[in-house]
């Protein structure tokens, strides 16, 4: 149900990617894949490798040519989960799937199954729509001096609207009644102020859904805490990350929560859990997470009738007490499995209803309506200049004195270090660094003169300042677009 296309029609077999990935992924994706069969699912597979021994064969990005191949031929991806070596340049093939395909919709819906699976939140029902192609994992990092290290946080206009508009389809589609957003634009106003504002602007296009704004730190509190007060929540990619792991693990384990990328032209399903190596080769690991994923994916590509059955048998296995080490409660639980055992007894159940969990009954044909991004253009007018320095000083007004002989018409107005203001009127008591921030801006309401920057750099040069990067000052239609210091 979360397909962007028309899926293919009833009883036309569709081939979707393969991969089995490392540690645990195996044996879950052995599992899944024998419940799958089990239920008649319409599937061709075409296995690829990626992951552990790709990235281990020399290649850093831990995928080959033919891999992207059939996943850009296939369209939908099943994946079990990879393990990313450490250090050696070994770039997160997640990361790169999510933004190389434009999987730009990360959903994560987390549920408790009271009193089946041990949980303090017994009424859990909340779906965490994560943007899943920008903020910092845009993975742009640089080490500036000897003692400062920058990550650049992208956020976008485009970005913002198409996951929020995602997340407020999502909410019509499924009758959910609200829709949250976690930012932290106390702070950050310009990126996280972005996410917030575009927010405010969708949810006036859906009257009907209720939405509330919550500061990031206070909205994960009382998630963990209070659950039943969410429905659905969105939010930029790294709170995302980590408040959807924080909401499956309350639901009652990590090892439960399938994940649907969704972008435009292809559809990546997993488990929400990593490869566990702790866990690998114990045959243990609990499968329901990639089962559920799975579930997600015959609903993405049309086969709603083996979705239903599959969610269905599932749930009865649960309920019959039938579970894996981590999710099994002496007094609850009535018999302990594997992860082959546990895929075997959802097999078993084929074709069985719920008797207290819901019984699953998916909307067959309907399509989420996410309209393209329309470009606004605005009018963007030069404001200065900050000019980033790496100085070993430790006094503002020497630094302050150097830089004040590159004035032009944009003249040196504030040195911040770390984001403090340290001149002019700096305190003693502030820590400064390596690492300093020299803003030169216009006295009037007049544009900057675009040379200026060029000969302010050229001058810097010949008296030995070792400048390290330049941000320009913007407004546009008028409206400051950069930040005056701390949370300004
Ligand atoms: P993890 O999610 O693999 O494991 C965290 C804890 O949860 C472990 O104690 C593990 O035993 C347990 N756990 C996870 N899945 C379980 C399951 N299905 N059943 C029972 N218990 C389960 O996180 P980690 O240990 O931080 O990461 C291990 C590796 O996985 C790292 O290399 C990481 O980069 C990778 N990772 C991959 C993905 C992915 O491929 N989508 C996602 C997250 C992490």
């Amino acid at each position: 149900m979360f397909y962007l296309h028309e899926p293919k029609k009833i009883n036309t077999m569709q081939k979707i990617t393969v991969a089995h990935g490392d540690g645990i992924g195996p044996e879950i994706m052995n599992a899944t894949l024998s419940i799958l069969k089990a239920a008649g699912a319409r599937l061709e597979y075409e296995e690829i490798e990626v992951g552990g021994k790709v990235y281990l064969s020399g290649n850093t990005s831990g995928i080959d040519k033919n891999a992207w191949d059939a996943i850009r031929k296939n369209k939908v991806f099943l994946k079990a989960p990879i393990t990313t070596p450490q250090g050696g340049g070994y770039k997160s093939l997640n990361v790169t799937l999510r933004k190389t395909l434009g999987l730009y919709s990360n959903v994560r819906p987390c549920k408790s199954f009271h009193p089946y699976v041990k949980t303090k939140h017994p009424e859990l029902d909340v779906v965490v729509i994560r943007e899943n192609e920008e903020d910092l994992y845009a993975g742009i990092e640089h080490q500036q001096t000897n003692e400062v290290v920058q990550c650049l946080k992208l956020i976008t206009r485009p970005g913002c609207e198409r996951i929020i508009r995602y997340a407020f389809e999502y909410a019509k589609l499924y009758k959910r009644k609200k829709v949250s957003c976690f930012t932290k634009d106390n702070i950050m106003k310009h990126t996280d102020g972005l996410f917030h504002r575009v927010f405010k602007d969708v949810a006036t296009e859906y009257p009907e859904i209720e939405s509330d704004n919550w500061i990031i730190d206070i909205g994960a509190a009382k998630l963990a805490d209070t659950p039943e007060l969410f429905d659905v929540v969105v939010m930029p990619n790294l709170y995302g990350d980590i408040v959807s792991d924080i909401t499956a693990q309350i639901s009652g384990s990590v090892g439960l929560a399938g994940t649907a990328n969704i972008g435009e032209s292809c559809a990546m399903f997993e488990a929400i859990h990593g490869s566990a190596p702790d866990i690998a080769g114990k045959k243990i690991a609990n499968p329901s997470g990639l089962i559920r994923a799975s579930v997600m994916m015959l609903n993405h590509i049309g086969q709603q009738d083996v979705a239903e059955r599959i969610k269905n048998a599932w749930s009865c296995t649960i309920e019959q007490g039938i579970h894996t080490p981590d999710i099994y409660t002496e007094g609850i639980s009535k018999k302990k499995v594997g992860t082959q055992e546990f895929a075997e007894a959802v097999i078993f159940r084929m074709g069985n209803k719920p008797k207290k969990l819901v019984a699953a009954d998916y909307d067959k044909g309907v399509k989420l309506n996410i309209p393209a991004y329309q470009r606004k253009v605005s009018n963007k007018m030069l404001k200065g200049v900050d000019v980033f320095v790496d100085w070993d000083g430790s006094n503002p007004n020497e630094l302050a004195t150097e830089m004040s002989k590159l004035n032009s018409d944009i003249k040196l107005t504030m040195i911040t270090n770390r984001g403090v203001k340290v001149w002019p009127e700096g305190f003693e008591e502030t820590f400064c660094t390596d690492h300093w921030r020299c803003r030169f801006e216009v006295e009037n309401g007049h544009p900057a003169n675009s040379k200026s920057i060029p000969k302010l750099l050229n001058k810097a040069l010949k008296v030995n300042l070792d400048v390290i990067k330049t941000e320009n000052l913007y407004e546009f239609d008028g409206v400051r677009g950069y930040s005056l210091g701390q949370g300004q």
